[in-house]
């Protein structure tokens, strides 16, 4: 028995999230394994309910739960609020309650979808699938930073502070996730200059030491963003700091194409870990059965892979998705001409079919 807190959340949320539930359902029968959902309010609908956007006591709940899947919160109606009593606020406790270090960001682009990438046909005929592996917690984003007057002159400044402790953890998070792909980690820093990216590379180097059936590469980031359009195929996993990571999956994730179709996983320790698409709450398009749920289904497989360590069904899901989008199967933001136009509910049903 697994238990997973469930936050739906606001928008396309729930729509998407009921379609990944079906998903778990399926492979729950399939695989023999009981999933017990927790269902907790987060988001703008957690303020419309308790004035506040998550409650501690929901938080505590969540802590309680093997992993979270979580839709997406946020939208329109709760944009005048202020910065501590906004939707996206909920975002945050979760992220730092549960010390989620690590997100996993993977770029896969399916065949059938080749067209919807920005590059030349021979660069994605050779394939792409990446998972950027980005520490989430430390580095430049979190180091010391302020503003002062010297000489007369106004300057601010950020740190880019690692310990050899952040940089092990989320080593070993990337040569984990290598060994279960092709077994190639492409560690990114700018060691050149920066005195934080020796470090990690150092660090780096002796993780290496405990998986000598992964292959390790260093890469500048100034090269590691230019080769990513110019021949993405060359990447498996890449491992990178907080702010190089921020820059490389968006970067990562635009040359496969559709929001639609991201998933994340954000790790901490043990097994925790918190699962959601990439996209937002999309309110040009909630209610109305047009949300691509493949997204948070992508997710849901994650959560299989990382918290569960259900390889084969992650995979079996994964398959899913690709035998819908073989078959031709769309939803209106992957459509294409000649392709069989579905909306939310029916692409849940198809992608289950196929488990
Ligand atoms: P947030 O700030 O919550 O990340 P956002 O402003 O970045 O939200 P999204 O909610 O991600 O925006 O939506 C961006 C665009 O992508 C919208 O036009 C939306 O309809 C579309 N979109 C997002 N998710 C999906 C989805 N699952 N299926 C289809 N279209 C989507
Ligand atoms: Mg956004």
């Amino acid at each position: 028995m697994h238990r997973i807190a469930v936050i739906p959340g606001d928008g396309i949320g729930p729509e998407v999230i009921e379609q990944a539930l079906l998903v778990l359902d399926k492979v729950s029968s399939k695989f023999g394994v009981k999933f017990e959902y927790i269902f907790i309010d987060a988001g703008g609908c957690a303020i419309d309910k308790y004035g506040v956007p998550i409650r501690e006591e929901d938080l505590e709940l969540v802590k309680k739960c093997e992993a979270t899947l979580l839709g997406a919160v946020g939208g329109p109606k709760w944009d005048g609020l202020p910065g501590n009593l906004r939707p996206e606020q909920a975002l945050l406790k979760l992220r730092g309650g549960l010390k989620v270090y690590a997100n996993l960001r993977p770029a896969v682009l399916y065949d059938e979808l080749k067209d919807s990438s920005p590059l030349k046909k021979e660069i994605v005929d050779k394939g792409i699938d990446i998972l950027v592996v980005r520490e989430l917690i430390g580095g430049m984003y979190f180091g010391p930073k302020g503003r002062e007057v010297k000489n007369g002159d106004e300057v601010a400044y950020d740190t880019e502070v690692y310990s050899k402790s952040e940089v092990r953890r989320i080593a070993k998070v990337a040569f984990e996730a290598a060994r279960k792909r092709k077994k190639k980690v492409t560690s990114v820093d700018k060691a050149n200059i920066l005195e934080s990216s020796r470090l990690w590379r150092e660090t780096v180097e002796e993780v290496a030491k405990n998986y000598p059936d992964v292959e390790l590469a260093h890469m500048y980031v100034d090269n590691a963003s230019m080769q990513l359009v110019k021949d993405p195929s060359q990447f498996d996993v890449i491992l990178t700091s907080n702010m190089f990571g921020d820059i490389l999956s968006d970067e990562a994730s635009m040359i496969v194409g559709s929001i639609g179709m991201l998933a994340s996983a954000s790790l901490g320790e043990g097994s925790v870990g918190l699962y959601e698409p990439i996209h937002g709450t999309a309110p040009d398009i909630a209610g109305q059965d047009l949300a691509n749920p493949i997204a948070t289904i992508l997710s849901a497989a994650m959560m299989l892979r990382y918290s569960f360590e259900m390889e084969d069904a992650a995979k079996a899901i994964e398959n899913a998705v690709k035998i819908a989008l073989k078959e031709g199967y769309r939803t209106k933001d992957i459509y294409t001409e000649n392709c069989k136009l579905v909306g939310t509910k029916q692409m849940g049903k198809i992608i289950c079919e196929n488990i």
